[in-house]
């Protein structure tokens, strides 16, 4: 009786499986060939073109800790760089606008791998990821650097913590404004608990920095309620400034 149930069963999933398939075939998030491997999102050609960050090119690195520009933040840890068009760009915005949180959670993981081959294990108490508006979020499902963050944490072994930053507004998406229309789109937009306070170091996590308004305006939050906070900025990709 068990087998039988237990071949009914599989025979089921494996239909579901086909008929997914067949409805939802696996594509490629760039280049949209068919791939077999219902995990992966990008075909082995295009995997080849990320550009993966690498140790001891601290250039993205210092431009990142430019662009943010406060002292707190001394460390930057990020997966690929970016530029219009390419592969890892597809990849960035799948998170986004596909149901995709495995996809998230496995780059997460990722990040976490890189960042323990380079960097010195920090005594980094809590990973928090950049929020995004509640209405947002019901909306998407999710939150996609929640996703990454984690990842990161069973990477890294440190605790996620998304309730001690908390976006107050919707703002418009960052995406098509200038550097400084960035900034003020994102300003006191953000606020930081107090819990925060007692707190000696952090990771904050996001899926992309361009400009890095929005991870600044994040930073000011915190430094308002602990002005010696260590914070060190882990995101997926890193936008080439051309
Ligand atoms: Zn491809």
């Amino acid at each position: 009786m068990g087998s039988t149930f237990r071949e009914v069963f599989r025979q089921i999933n494996f239909r579901v499986d086909l008929i997914f398939n067949l409805i939802f075939p696996q594509k490629c998030v760039h280049c949209n060939l068919e791939i077999e491997n219902k995990y992966r999102q990008v075909c082995f050609g295009c995997e080849s073109e990320i550009n993966w960050s690498r140790p001891f090119d601290n250039e993205l690195k210092n431009q990142i800790l430019q662009n943010i520009y406060i002292e707190n933040v001394q460390s930057a840890q990020y997966l690929f760089s970016f530029s219009k068009e390419g592969v890892e760009q597809s990849l960035i915005h799948s998170l986004k606008y596909k149901n995709a949180k495995r996809t998230g959670i496995n780059l997460g993981r990722l990040l976490g791998k890189s960042f323990l081959e380079k960097e010195k294990q920090q005594e980094i108490e809590c990973l928090i990821p950049v929020p995004i508006f509640y209405k947002k979020k019901f909306d998407r499902g999710y939150n996609q650097a929640e996703s990454i963050a984690r990842g990161l944490s069973l990477e890294l072994n440190i605790p996620m913590r998304n309730k001690l930053i908390k976006k107050t507004k919707n703002t418009k998406s960052q995406t098509k404004l200038t550097k400084s229309q960035r900034s003020r789109n994102v300003e006191n937009t953000f606020v930081a608990s107090s819990a925060l306070s007692k707190v000696k170091a952090i990771g904050i996590v996001d899926d992309v920095l361009t400009t890095g308004a929005t991870i600044r305006e994040i930073c000011k939050e915190i430094i308002k309620v602990n002005e010696t906070i260590e914070i060190t900025i882990f995101t997926l990709g890193v936008a080439k400034h051309e």
